[in-house]
């Protein structure tokens, strides 16, 4: 018969990872899909907003979510899920290989890097075309690239390359940056860091690897083109809801919609971090609400078997 879990987590980022550690306290059989430990959070070169940590590689904080996890109990599976179904009290789980089966879920499979949607985005893709310096900066050392947006993703990324690379080209379509002033300070005053402002990039080009790239000024109409080795597309994450459009509610950004407590509109499907409606991207608020999620997952199962937990959480029975 078909083994079934108490408890899969979609998503092995801050939340999906704190959810298991706080499932797996409860005895629940716990299920983690990953398709990379971490998550976003993993490709942080430095982490110094996590309390606890004075300064931790995301990488290395995420090892260590992952290490907890798996010391009390959780399992992990390294399959991508394709889609998520609700029959009867059960939840299907559905990879590329196999179907899984569990009595309750949490969605916590994040966020992924949005597309610029410009000619040679596609094409060039790992030739050149990147979403992530931590991971493929290595590569472009000693040569030009550019980096797009001007949030702290492109921010940080700016500053990584600049130590690496002869050239960066920071191109943002504003004059003003989304990320934190202390970064923008840093950025002006590092001498191998040009500003191409009030500019979107229009078109990559290049032959087998990319060579340059097309940029428009919006105030000026006026266009260039700069010649360069790679581009790192920095401009923010969108949800790909793809799996659970029809078990979910979702809002306009595709974002899960959770009560307080985590509930989505389906009973025992619970969601958590970046997947969900919540205003705050952090790796620390990710993971509170993961143990939000798991909580209330528990508390769930407690009902399913007309048992409540004595001691459920600290003032809340
Ligand atoms: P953000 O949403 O903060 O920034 C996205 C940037 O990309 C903005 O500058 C935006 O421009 C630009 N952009 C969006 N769409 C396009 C487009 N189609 N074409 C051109 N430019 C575009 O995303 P981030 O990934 O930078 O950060 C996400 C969250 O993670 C934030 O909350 C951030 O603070 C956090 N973070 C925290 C870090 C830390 O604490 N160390 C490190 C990295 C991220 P515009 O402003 O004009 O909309």
């Amino acid at each position: 018969m078909q083994e079934i879990f108490d408890l899969i987590i979609i998503g092995a980022g801050p939340a999906g990872l704190a959810a298991g550690i706080y499932a797996s306290r409860r005895k629940l059989k716990t299920l983690i899909f990953a398709k990379n430990i971490g998550g976003q959070a993993a490709y942080a070169s430095q982490v110094e907003n996590y309390p606890g940590y004075e300064a931790i590689s995301g990488f290395d904080l995420m090892q260590k979510f992952q290490k907890q996890a798996e010391r009390f109990g959780c399992d992990f599976k390294y399959e991508e899920v394709i889609e998520v179904k609700k029959e009867k009290n059960n939840f299907i789980i559905r990879t590329g290989s196999t179907e899984y089966k569990s009595l309750a879920i949490i969605l916590a499979f994040g966020m992924t890097p949005r597309n610029l949607n410009v000619s040679g985005e596609k094409e060039f893709l790992g030739r050149g075309v990147a979403y992530c310096a931590t991971c493929d900066g290595p590569l472009f050392r000693n040569k030009t690239v550019a980096v797009v947006g001007g949030g702290n993703a492109a921010l940080e990324s700016v500053l990584y390359l600049a130590s690496i690379c002869k050239k960066v080209y920071q191109i943002h379509r504003r004059d003003e940056f989304t990320g934190e002033a202390i970064l923008v300070d840093k950025i002006k005053g590092i001498k191998n860091v040009e500003l191409v402002l009030d500019s979107v990039v229009t078109k990559i080009n290049g032959n087998k690897f990319v060579q340059s790239v097309e940029v428009e000024n919006l105030k000026t109409k006026m266009k260039k083109e700069i010649a360069l080795d790679g581009v790192f597309i920095e401009i923010g994450h969108v949800v790909n809801a793809k799996p659970v459009k029809n078990l979910v509610k979702i809002d306009e950004n595709n974002a899960v919609i959770i009560d307080s407590d985590c509930q989505t509109n389906v009973a025992g499907c619970f969601g958590a971090g970046d997947v969900t409606n919540i205003k705050y991207k952090q790796i620390v608020i990710s993971a509170g609400e993961g143990a939000k999620a798991a909580l209330s997952a528990y508390k769930y199962l407690q009902r399913l078997e007309n048992k409540e937990s004595p001691l459920f959480d600290w003032g809340n029975k």
